[in-house]
């Protein structure tokens, strides 16, 4: 189905409005406009759309700088944040941006005091984000072997405010570095580390039925800002990273995103700035310092864990309903239900949801723990010096635990859409920027693709395996046998 699309604004809406008629829509079909939201009545209405375009070519200009490693040249983290808007942008993504060039700032003032680098820190402002992520996405397409074999992780800011660290996504494999570094920068407004102050909202968040304990985890990163290409592409272990949730917003990609508006509303003292500069630099500075790349499988294999036990769980629950509603179809439970001054058709049947083999799947996750238990085992042994490595060894190591994640990278992608090839996150076919785990057995559930589940779940699961092997590579090099 190809309609098109246009964002139009509300005094054009407006017009559209006041002449549909008809029923008045479903609750879930309205937006936040105050007009009654209806579907279209008998009486078409015909409207003469004149739109205009500017299809002008314009250059986009990637900003990047580079400080090379001391020991490590060829491993690199990259820390980024897009400097295009879509008028003046003061939030989105010029409070990101800012914190990026502070971040730079403050490493070029260690590195005048002596400082080197141990693995190679770049800097990259995106141009061309709002249309389309089209300035990272063409770097990371022009530069694709030298990342594949070079790119340690990517940190990616957008817009910032004051508020909580509500974005608070990327790759489980650096989730355990992630949230220690926010146990150690402190809330500017509190004075509590900022990781208590998510919590504490999290708790809040989980209502009638509050965890008793809740631990800080990672969302998996869907799309919407320069990540994308960096996660789902090429399969570079990625953050993004940013506060919110106190700042009175409505501004957002209009022309009311001005400098004024943001120093009144969304971070007067610039707090959260500052705390955002701290928080990426702590992370950039210990994947750069670090002997041993702060890769964490454990979590990584737990996470994977529930999201196979979340796609049992939807599969079955899908059995149940449709099994159910196949059921009232023959005992006509729809048609008594229906109005007869206003008789509608009863819905049709759907195809029974067959039952499922998640074996492979699971046999992969149950491998994956082990070798992630291992792994951590021997990480233990070789920080706390009871074993040693090589410098040669080392470099070894770093490359296999920083590359582990291209392992859910495939070759010809998701089915429909080879340019995303990551495994386990991707954006939605049709959910825009928000994500869908385990993407491709996922998408063939919701679609009701029966034919094509059992394909994906022995992919999904070659791929885990893979994962789980370059784990068992990286402690056999720590361990041996
Ligand atoms: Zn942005």
């Amino acid at each position: 189905m190809k309609i098109p699309v246009l964002p139009i604004s509300y005094r054009d809406a407006r017009l559209l409005f006041d002449v549909i008629g008809g029923d008045v829509a479903p609750v879930s079909w309205r937006g936040a406009m105050p007009v009654t939201y209806r579907i279209g009545g008998q009486n078409a209405v015909r409207i003469r759309l004149k739109v205009l375009f500017n299809w002008d070519l314009r250059p986009a200009y990637n900003v990047l700088a580079k400080l090379t490693g001391s020991e490590y040249p060829d491993q690199w983290i990259i820390r980024g944040n897009h400097h295009d808007a879509w008028v003046i942008g003061a939030h989105d993504p010029a409070s990101g941006m800012v914190a990026l060039l502070e971040q730079a700032r403050a490493t070029a003032v260690l590195t005048k005091s002596g400082w080197k680098p141990r693995r190679t820190i770049v800097f990259c402002a995106w141009d061309a984000e709002e249309p389309g992520l089209l300035g990272s996405t063409e770097w990371v397409e022009e530069h694709g072997s030298e990342l594949d074999k070079n790119a340690v992780a990517y940190i990616n800011t957008d817009g910032n405010s004051r508020g909580f660290l509500k974005t608070f996504e990327g790759s489980h494999s650096l989730q355990l570095m992630a949230v220690q570094a926010t146990q150690d920068v402190t809330d500017p407004q509190t004075g509590v580390p900022i990781s208590d102050r998510l919590r504490a909202l999290l708790l809040i968040d989980s209502g009638d039925s509050p965890a008793t304990e809740v631990s800080l985890r990672l969302e998996a990163p869907g799309c919407g800002s320069d990540y994308s290409p960096f996660i789902q592409h090429l399969g570079i272990a990625s953050l993004n990273l940013g506060f919110s949730g106190e700042g009175t917003g409505g501004e957002y990609h209009t022309m009311f995103d001005t400098y004024d508006h943001y120093c009144r509303h969304l971070d007067p003292k610039f707090e959260y700035g500052i705390a955002l500069t701290t928080l990426c630099g702590l992370v950039t500075l210990r994947l750069v310092e670090a002997d041993l790349v702060p890769f964490d499988f454990e979590a990584q294999a737990a996470t994977i864990k529930d999201y196979a036990i979340e796609l049992e769980e939807v599969a079955g629950k899908m059995r149940e309903t449709t099994a159910r509603h196949n059921a009232w179809l023959e005992e006509g439970i729809y048609e008594l239900v229906a109005d007869p001054v206003d008789p509608k058709s009863p819905p049709e049947p759907k195809a029974a949801v067959p039952y499922l083999n998640f074996a492979p799947l699971n046999n992969a996750v149950d491998r994956l723990q082990a070798a992630a238990n291992r792994y951590a085992k021997a990480q233990t042994r070789l920080l706390s010096g009871e074993l040693t490595l090589s410098t040669s060894a080392m470099a070894e190591l770093n490359q296999i635990l920083f590359r582990s994640e291209r392992t859910l990278i495939r070759e010809k992608g998701l089915p429909g859409r080879p340019w995303f090839r990551h495994q386990l996150y991707a954006p939605g076919r049709y959910t825009g920027y928000s994500v869908k785990t385990l993407p491709g057995i996922r998408e063939a559930i919701e679609e009701r693709q029966w034919d094509e589940v059992d394909g994906q779940i022995e992919q999904a699961a070659t791929h885990l395996e893979e994962l789980a092997e370059t784990i068992n590579r990286a402690t056999h090099l720590i361990a041996g046998n």
